[in-house]
């Protein structure tokens, strides 16, 4: 799975840029990915969801 190459600032609603590289294996659920925002430089970490949509229960649509 890929991460999205650029997410929206939770702060500042800029453009925050992946900086992570992915591993030969690719990424996995549960992987670290690290953000940069280029409007307020602050660096975000977000967890590889394990957004299957064939999981079974306990998420809401
Ligand atoms: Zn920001």
């Amino acid at each position: 799975m890929d991460p999205p190459s650029t997410i929206v600032c939770v702060d500042c609603g800029g453009t925050c840029h992946l900086l992570s590289y992915a591993p030969d294996e690719g990424f996995e659920p549960g992987d670290i990915v690290a953000y940069r925002c280029e409007d307020c430089l602050d660096r975000w970490d977000v967890e590889m969801a394990d957004d299957d949509p064939g999981a079974p229960d306990g998420h809401r649509s």
